[in-house]
């Protein structure tokens, strides 16, 4: 019997890049899959990828911006498979921008999709979850660990949500329920995606990538199944995460030398 059969996994944001990438890895072991996204035209694509691997396929719109979205896509995940093992809260949006230059609007969507997001769909969750001792993941960032230039507003939310899922694993401990955060680096993004620049357009990608979609799943996959509270990505993303810790200040300099594009 494969590692995950029976088990149902729910990705936030799973139509295409590192979201799709962990529904695929927990699909390959056996899982049922609930995807959801706001990109419906993705979403059937997806479902028809993951159509090879044994287990059920949900597929369900949603914005996780909507906490009733976030209830009515686990009511209906509940009323597809009766259970719940993992959620993986994945969805996010990115400003890449210079802080003076970021406006309201822009921000507030950001915390909105990324940290408010997590929040609502892993209250809407948690009572499916406590019942099977599952786990609940938070894909936050290595920027979460140390903030970047032109990241003020998009390493805030990843940082809340460490935050977040800190108390979360002190409170939900005793019932049983794994908490736990990864913490990509730069990683390979689908072609058709796009950052926001300070007023909310679109700001294409251009930087280098030290990482897969499938690269992060794979860490995924076993920080749930050895129900580890962190893991930190890229040989760059711990080297930073150690130097964070040794010498902020030393850091501060490092970054302050370099023009971060995104
Ligand atoms: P992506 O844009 O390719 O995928 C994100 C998915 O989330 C998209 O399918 C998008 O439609 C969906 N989404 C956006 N807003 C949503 C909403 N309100 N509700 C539901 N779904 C929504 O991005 P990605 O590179 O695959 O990133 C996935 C996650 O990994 C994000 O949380 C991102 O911050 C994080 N991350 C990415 C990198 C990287 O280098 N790509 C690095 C560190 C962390």
């Amino acid at each position: 019997m494969s590692r995950w059969s029976g088990q149902v996994v729910l990705v936030t944001g799973s139509a295409r890049g590192i979201g799709f990438a962990i529904a695929e890895a927990f699909a390959q072991g056996g899982a049922h899959i609930v995807l959801s996204d706001v990109q419906e035209d993705l979403l059937s694509a997806a479902r028809q990828k993951l159509s090879r691997y044994p287990g059920r396929v949900f597929t369900q719109v949603c914005d996780v911006s909507d906490a009733s979205a976030c209830e009515a896509l686990i009511d209906a995940a509940q009323a597809e498979f009766g259970r719940l093992d993992v959620l993986v809260n994945n969805a996010g949006i990115s400003i890449v921008a210079e802080f003076e230059t970021c406006r309201p609007e822009a921000m507030k969507k950001l915390v909105e999709v990324n940290l408010l997001g997590s929040m609502y769909m892993s209250q809407a969750a948690l009572p499916l979850i406590r019942a099977q001792r599952g786990s609940l993941v938070f894909v936050s960032s290595v920027s979460g660990i140390r903030a970047i230039p032109k990241g003020a507003i998009y390493s805030s939310s990843k940082a809340a949500l460490r935050s977040f899922a800190e108390s979360l694993r002190v409170e939900l401990g005793p019932a049983g329920v794994h908490v736990g955060v990864v913490s990509p680096g730069f990683t390979t993004s689908d072609g058709a995606k796009t950052v926001m620049n300070g007023d909310g357009s679109p700001r294409p990608i251009e930087r280098p990538a030290h990482d897969t979609p499938a690269g992060v799943a794979a860490q995924v996959v076993q920080l749930v199944r050895h129900r580890q509270r962190e893991r930190v990505l890229t040989p760059l993303g711990k080297a930073t995460a150690v130097l964070q810790r040794l010498s902020p200040w030393l850091l501060d300099k490092v970054l302050a030398g370099r023009e971060l594009k995104n």
